[in-house]
């Protein structure tokens, strides 16, 4: 079921970086509304249950230490097509791919460390934000 909600994190190169306002302002002017919105510092456990879909792949362990670097801001995002809308917002995975305008072209630093995480499905953006946020946080 279409939900009209995605998830998504800034990622700790980002946050280091202070441009949690900077992303959070494209988001806004790209016309999301923010439901939830905190600011988090994940384990490596956390981190590695977020991504436990990404298990077998190579960059998993990189990426769970990544993850667990420093702080990341969670937040879930409303919209009409949220999940579709809110990937062509962030650009591709690779900044040296993502289209100009897109907020991992403007942030993002490379493959790995890049800016943004968003939600590939509307079942996934529910389990992730439901991963962050109870449901009186929801609204
Ligand atoms: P996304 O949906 O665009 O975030 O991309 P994926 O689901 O394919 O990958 C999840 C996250 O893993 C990405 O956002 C990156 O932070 C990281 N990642 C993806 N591909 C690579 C890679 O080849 N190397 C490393 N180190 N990290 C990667």
């Amino acid at each position: 079921m279409a939900t009209n909600r995605t998830f998504t994190m800034i990622k700790p190169d980002a946050t280091q970086e202070n441009h949690i306002g900077g992303i959070l302002s494209m988001i806004e002017e790209g016309g999301f509304r923010i439901v939830s919105l905190k600011k988090v510092l994940l384990t490596p456990e956390r981190a590695g249950q977020f991504y436990e879909v990404h298990k077998e792949r190579p960059f998993y362990q990189d990426l769970v230490k990544y993850m667990s670097s420093g702080p990341i801001v969670a937040a879930i995002l409303e919209k009409d097509n949220a999940v579709a809308d809110f990937r062509t917002l962030i650009g591709a995975t690779n900044p040296a791919q993502a289209a100009e305008g897109t907020i991992r072209k403007k942030y993002a630093k490379s493959i790995e460390a890049n800016a943004v995480h968003g939600s590939d499905s509307d079942e996934n953006a529910q389990i992730e934000g439901n991963f962050f946020f109870t449901a009186d946080e929801q609204f």
